[in-house]
């Protein structure tokens, strides 16, 4: 398993369950993957929950998901010690480059083993395709397949990885999953889509961009599509059979089309990998920015003095989430208004999320910092958002408990209170705006602009859409 912790709609073990052969599943906690900048501890404790949770399951058929606390590498050679390996099934990763660098890896030592590893294509992401030509159509076609029926039988071997591949004593951290965050494992996907398809979707696109009312109304299954707890074709489907999707049609096809955004962007990463440590328009590599440490802190902190910003950065530091507009409007500001490259940003907030996908993290995160050169470049105010989105600040009291007791008048802009208004507020203690909170002073827009004329960015760009943009 990788990122597919689930019982139901599996392809490799369905696969593997369809052979006379007797078949045995493990995870990898890699030791070099887990040191990696862009994956927290937070990720490695969902995944281990989620693990739990699926052998609490699987205990009925005597079959368990074998964890190994070492490399693939080594796993297998425990393997093979004590068995003839003749298949490995396991879904295709559109991982980083340091996951399709050890994979190419895998390949070759299997190869020489002559071990067959079959890898089975996940939510209508294709490999090596070169344009978008029929994209479209072909993740429709794949969303309606049948779900794989996985019904599992007893193991005959009596399997077990020894002390030192799974010590987890060493790695006691991996237990501590915190209740904070949303609960993990299959049965929680499948309680969080009840809800959401019985309830909480008729407000979906109402509430979409909103701060609180998002956290109830949208679906909150990124994170077990994110870990695989759930296929995405198994949520298409359900939605599409649910009682009320005739009813509140036009919010569940909001739904929808997100589901499909979000293989959008991963085939983005599937073709183009390199998004994770460059500008995908390499002629945006010329952008200079201001790169200040300080402000980099204060935005990391939630201490930036803008309201919203804050609370949105301390409820993701939290609760591992928050809503698109509130990511959007973090890299907005940390780019557009703190002037920093993305690279200073990108592998922090990948480590708060708790959904954190290469595929979609790295492409957004590129496209709200405006270095696609295929994007309108927006700007999202986070004074005009924050009136918009939170008009009676009930995120931001909750998040910024400096600003409780301030009012209304003011909770989008203490900076706008007078010296009687502050000392009628006892030990006032918010952050004074890191920068001119008139926003007036943004170049990087300007900047961004400017190279749209650049000829490697012209020729960046050209290359770009026909590479990624559906026709
Ligand atoms: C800078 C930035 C980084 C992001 N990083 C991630 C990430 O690492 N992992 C991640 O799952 N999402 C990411 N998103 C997209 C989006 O914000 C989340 O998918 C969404 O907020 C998850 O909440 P939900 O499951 O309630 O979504 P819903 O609104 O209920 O949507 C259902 C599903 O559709 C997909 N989806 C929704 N919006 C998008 C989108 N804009 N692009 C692609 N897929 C989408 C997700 O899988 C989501 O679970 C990022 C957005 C931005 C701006």
């Amino acid at each position: 398993m990788k990122r597919d912790i689930r019982p139901f709609d599996h392809e490799p073990i369905h696969m593997a369950q369809k052979h006379d052969l007797d078949f045995i599943i493990i995870y990898c906690f890699e030791p070099s993957l887990m040191a990696r900048n862009d994956i927290s501890e937070r990720h490695l404790q969902f995944v281990y929950q989620s693990i739990k949770v699926l052998n609490e399951f699987l205990a009925q058929y005597e079959r368990k998901v074998n964890n190994f606390i070492c490399e693939v590498d080594e796993a297998i050679n425990y393997i093979q010690n004590k068995y003839e390996i003749n298949n490995i099934y396991s879904y295709e990763e559109s991982g980083t480059i340091f996951t399709w660098e050890r994979d190419k890896k895998l390949k070759k030592k299997f190869n020489l083993d002559k071990i067959n590893w079959v890898e089975f294509q996940k939510n209508a992401v294709i490999r090596g395709k070169k344009n978008r030509d029929g994209w479209d159509k072909y993740w429709y076609a794949f969303m309606n397949l049948p779900l794989f029926q996985n019904s599992y039988s007893n193991s005959e071997l009596n399997f077990k990885v020894k002390k030192s591949l799974c010590d987890i004593n060493k790695f006691i951290f991996l237990t501590k999953y915190s209740k904070k965050f949303l609960p993990a494992g299959f049965l929680y996907a499948d309680k969080y889509l009840k809800s959401f398809l019985q309830k909480r979707g008729k407000n979906y696109s109402k509430n979409i961009s909103s701060p609180h009312l998002s956290r109830e109304s949208c679906s909150r299954l990124s994170i077990y599509l994110s870990w695989g707890n759930i296929s995405i074709r198994e949520v298409y489907q359900k939605t599409k059979r649910s009682q009320l999707y005739l009813l509140y049609k036009r919010p569940f096809n909001n739904f929808l089309i997100r589901l499909k955004w979000r293989s959008h962007f991963v085939q983005k990463f599937e073709v183009e990998p390199r998004y994770e440590i460059e500008c995908i328009n390499r002629g945006y590599e010329k952008m200079k920015y201001d790169n200040s440490s300080s402000l980099l802190k204060k935005w990391k902190n939630g201490e930036t003095g803008f309201p919203l910003v804050d609370a949105s950065m301390r409820c993701l530091i939290s609760t591992g989430w928050i809503n698109f507009r509130m990511r959007a409007m973090l890299v907005s500001f940390l780019c557009h208004h703190l002037s920093q490259d993305w690279k200073k940003g990108v592998n922090y907030m990948a480590n708060l999320f708790l959904d954190y996908e290469p595929g979609i993290h790295f492409t957004q995160f590129q496209m709200q910092a405006g270095t696609t050169g295929i994007n309108s470049i927006r700007v999202y105010n986070p004074i005009k958002q924050s009136k918009e989105k939170d008009p009676d600040g009930i995120f931001i009291r909750h998040w910024v408990p400096e600003l409780k007791n301030i009012s209304n008048n003011f909770v989008h802009e203490p900076w706008k209170m007078t010296k009687i208004d502050l000392t009628l507020l006892k030990d006032f203690s918010y952050a004074n705006p890191v920068i001119d909170p008139s926003l007036k002073n943004s170049i990087v827009k300007k900047e961004l602009w400017k190279l749209r004329s650049d000829e490697l960015v012209k020729s960046e760009s050209k290359r770009l859409l026909k590479v990624h943009v559906r026709k």
